[in-house]
């Protein structure tokens, strides 16, 4: 459904040593240096930015420009959206009990 409600979150978190050696071998300087600049801290119940205070409120690849989402990195994404399902999580509206 690309309603992008699985991407509200800071997918640094989650992405391994994997797919940081991948981004350095394939010179993604903008996403590490988007690790950097956004320094996520988890404060509760959601992520904030250690730079600036701010809530962080999706992932910074999610693009949500016209009726659909999509991620701007799709061709080298985290393993852990790679891996993901529609619909195994309840924060997807695929997702049936
Ligand atoms: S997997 Fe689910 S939450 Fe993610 S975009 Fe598709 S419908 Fe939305
Ligand atoms: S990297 Fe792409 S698929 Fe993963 S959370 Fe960010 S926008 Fe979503």
């Amino acid at each position: 459904m690309r309603c992008g409600r699985c991407c509200l979150a800071d997918m640094f978190a989650c992405a391994t040593e994997k797919d940081y050696d991948r981004w350095r071998r394939e010179g993604r300087d903008d996403i590490l240096g988007m690790r950097d600049a956004e320094s996520a801290m988890w404060a509760g119940d959601h992520f904030i930015s250690t730079k600036t205070g701010k809530y962080i409120r999706h992932c910074p690849f999610l693009s949500l420009g016209g009726e659909l989402c999509a991620c701007t990195i799709y061709e080298t994404r985290p393993d852990v959206c790679a891996a993901y399902r529609p619909g195994s999580s309840y924060l997807c509206p695929l997702f049936k009990k």
